[in-house]
This record gives structure tokens, sequence and C-alpha cells, in this order.
């Protein structure tokens, strides 16, 4: 979508450095030089842009670490043991997950078994990965399949304090613009990097460029974080018991998770 918008792409290439010269900011990479005058860091949670340019870290509180598995098995055996349009999500604060949950996604030809975690809360990963492996159901879904990859990854469940400093935006998960219940971070990825490219144009259209970052908040929130910000808040009323968490989920199945914050139904 980018590139049929005019986004020049260039794959395999690191970011080496960068630092602002003068109005505009010096990049290398593992194959060029760049300058530019305004950067948008979509470079993940662990952002080397926005590292090297010294903005703050995650809170430890705002980390998801998720381990998933990619299990390889034909697509009739799946259907079977899973079914052909279902995903299974386990949750249990007392005796599984205190702050996440773990899932089972069918899928063509594996099944994802996942699992994410705050990581504050957790004592020893593989160890915990492995007692949800051991989940009888969960044993008997993956049974005689060969692992095709295994993957840790962070998620970003707190929005940045700052997503935007002389002339550098924050987009996606490198500002933490993630659904802190569900772990869904692609369509905020997109939207807050349209609305980075929007900011920009606009700004400079009406002359208002020291403006540029409540500009870019303010959109932010209109479009959707301040709801994200609002979903953070409840996620720790949520995880607060088993029985929380329960009713949550009971609503969840007819509710979107919005609809309960904004109706107040929990
Ligand atoms: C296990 C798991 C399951 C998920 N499931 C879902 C889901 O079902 N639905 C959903 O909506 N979201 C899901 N998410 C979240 C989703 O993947 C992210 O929110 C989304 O990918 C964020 O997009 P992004 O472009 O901001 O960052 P990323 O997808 O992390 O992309 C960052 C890019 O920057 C590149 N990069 C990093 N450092 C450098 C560097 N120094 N130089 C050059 N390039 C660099 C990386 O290679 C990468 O290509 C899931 C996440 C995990 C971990």
């Amino acid at each position: 979508m980018a590139t049929a918008s005019g986004a020049e792409l260039k794959q395999n290439e690191k970011l080496i450095d960068i630092k602002k010269e003068k109005s505009d900011y010096k990049i290398s990479t593992s194959k060029s030089n760049y300058s530019a005058k305004y950067v948008i860091a979509a470079d993940g949670v662990n952002s080397s842009t926005l590292r090297k340019l010294k903005w703050e870290k995650f809170n430890k509180e705002d980390l998801i670490l998720t381990i998933t598995q990619e299990m390889g098995l034909n697509k009739k055996e799946i259907d079977e043991r899973l079914g052909n349009d279902e995903i299974h999500l386990f949750f249990g604060i007392k005796d599984l997950i205190p702050l996440g949950y773990a899932w089972l996604f069918p899928k063509k030809e594996a099944i994802t078994v996942g699992w994410g975690n705050q990581i504050g809360k957790i004592k020893h990963s593989k160890r915990e990965f492995t007692k949800f492996l051991n989940i009888p159901f969960v044993k008997q879904s993956i049974k005689n399949t060969k692992l095709i990859k295994y993957a840790p990854h962070l998620i970003p469940v707190g929005v940045r304090s700052m997503l935007y400093n002389d002339a550098v935006f924050a987009v996606g998960d490198a500002g933490g613009m993630v659904d802190p219940i569900s772990g869904k971070g692609i369509p905020y990825a997109m939207m807050s990097a349209e609305i980075a490219i929007q900011t920009i144009n606009y700004s400079e259209k009406k002359g208002k460029e020291e403006k540029m970052g409540y500009i870019y908040n303010k959109r932010l929130d209109r479009s959707f974080l301040s709801i994200l910000k609002q979903k953070r808040e409840f996620r720790n009323k949520i995880f607060q018991n088993d029985e929380k968490l329960k009713s949550f989920l009971e609503l969840w199945e007819t509710h979107r998770s919005s609809e309960i914050i904004l109706k107040n139904l929990l």
C-alpha cells in the first residue's frame, strides 16, 4: 500500500545511526546515507531509531513477552483437532498466566501455539510455556506435529509518554499502539502511520509546524488512541482475579471490549 502511494521500499537495510545536524536528520544504514527533514519511526517495539535518539524506554509493566511455536500438521488433522474456523484462547490468572493469555490457532498447514505474559510477572518463561503445552487439550492437539518455528517476541501494551519530538514520529509498536487486552496492533500501526503523514502535510500547508506534536496526538486520540489508553487502565481491572476475568470473558463473547468499557458493563 505504501509503495502504491509513492513510497520507495528499501529492504535488508539496517539502521546504523541517526543524528540531527542543523535542521535535518542524518541517517546511516548498512547500505547508504540519507538526509531527512522528518523521521517516522516504524521499527517496532525495540525501535533502534528512538533508542539512538534517546527516547525513554517502555516500562516493564507495558511489555508482554510472547512465545510462539508453529507446529506443522496436515489440514485434515488440524480441522479434526481444532475445527477449521475456531481460535482457542486460554486464560487463568491463578493456574496459567497471571497477566495475559495463551492460544491455539489452526492455520493451513500448521497450528500456532502461543503464550503471552506481562514481563514482570514471569518467573521462568520456558517452564511456564511448557506448562501450557502440557494442558491435556493442548497436548492432544499438537501430538505428532513437527516444530517448524519457535519465536519469542515482545508486544508493547502501553502507549509511550512521548509520540512526537523534534520532527520525529513514533508509529505502531514503536509508539506502543497496541490493544492492551487482545494484543492487536496491525490496524493501529497502519492508522498511526497514515495520521503521521497527514499531520506533516496539514501542518506544512497551514504553516503550523511548531504545533505538529499537538496535532499528531490529538488526531491519534480522536481516531483510536484515547480508547486504547482507557483499555490499558481497564486491563488492570480485568486481571484482578479469576472471577473478574471470567465475567469479562463472558461479556467479550458478545460485545467488543471498547463497548464493555464505554458502556461500563463490567
Ligand atoms: C505473537 C504475536 C501475535 C500477534 N498477533 C496479532 C494479530 O493477530 N493481530 C494483530 O493485529 N496484531 C498482532 N500482533 C501485533 C502485531 O504484530 C504488531 O502490533 C504489528 O506488527 C506492529 O507493526 P509495526 O510495523 O509497528 O512493527 P513491526 O511489525 O515489529 O515491524 C517493525 C519492522 O522494523 C524493522 N526494523 C527493526 N529494527 C530495524 C533496524 N535497526 N533497521 C531496519 N529495520 C528495522 C523490523 O525488521 C520490522 O520489519 C501480534 C504480535 C505478536 C508478537
